[in-house]
């Protein structure tokens, strides 16, 4: 579903270069639930957003779902983004005057979609993560659970093939984080191929594969029940 070969990324700031990303390669397959770890500053959110095609490396290959994502014009960026991607964010990026379900709703939108069907499709996904009775509620009436649960079925209603999540139970305490996870997990369980970004361990362990980042290169990229399986030796 991903390839990344040796990808570089620097950020210039007047005459000194921040060297960020130093030859990642790694390929995610279609349904893998993959965690992204790593200390604040080792470049999670650099690699997500290249992923995410929000941000250009500076060298190095990526294909996603067998497309090159290279020198692309925005137009066509903005359309593999919508038919490929969905993002979740750490502080959940919900429009605080529209309800939970024209929340989830407006990708819909943009995509062209009747409003009957992209109600009856916001509804269904609302369903899904267990907040019909809050439809029509605003996100300041909702908790951080809530508010990371409607996020969640709006990056889904777009049906992504891939679900990127920077830091998205960092803005939730850890019970409130847990229920977050299982949601991803259900939602991976069906399929879905994930990556998220943490730097919090005991979410990393709720993922299938932990790949550990640091100082812009992956040191460690392990299969979590395969590290269970070594420690229980
Ligand atoms: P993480 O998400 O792991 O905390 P980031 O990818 O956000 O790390 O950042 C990695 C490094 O790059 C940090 O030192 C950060 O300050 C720097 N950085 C991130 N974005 C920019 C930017 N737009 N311009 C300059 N430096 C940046
Ligand atoms: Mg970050």
């Amino acid at each position: 579903m991903i390839e990344i070969k040796d990808l570089h990324k620097s950020y210039k700031t007047g005459s000194t270069a921040l060297h960020v990303l130093k030859g990642i390669n790694f390929s995610v397959a279609e349904g893998e639930l993959v965690s992204i770890m790593g200390s604040s500053g080792s470049g999670k959110s650099t690699l997500l957003n290249i992923l995410g095609m929000l941000d250009e490396a500076d060298a190095g290959s990526y294909t996603l779902d067998g497309v090159p994502i290279k020198n692309l014009n925005e137009k066509i960026a903005a359309r593999y983004r919508n038919k490929f991607l969905g993002f979740v964010f750490q502080s959940f990026n919900l429009i605080s005057y529209k309800s939970a379900l024209d929340n989830v709703a407006l990708p819909l939108y943009y995509q062209g979609i009747k409003r009957k069907e992209r109600i009856e499709k916001a509804m269904s996904y609302l369903e899904k993560v267990g907040l019909t009775p809050w439809a029509s509620h605003l996100p300041n009436e909702l908790s951080g659970g809530q508010k990371q649960r409607v996020a969640i079925a709006r990056a889904l209603a777009s049906d992504p093939k891939v679900l990127l999540a920077d830091e998205p139970t960092g803005a939730l305490d850890s019970k409130t984080s847990h229920e977050v996870m299982d949601l991803i997990q259900k939602i991976n369980e069906e399929g879905r191929t994930i990556l998220i970004v943490t730097h919090e361990h005991d979410i990393a362990q709720m993922t299938k594969r932990i790949v550990n980042l640091k100082d812009g290169v992956i040191i460690d990229d392990n299969k979590v029940n395969q590290v269970k399986a070594l420690q229980n030796v």
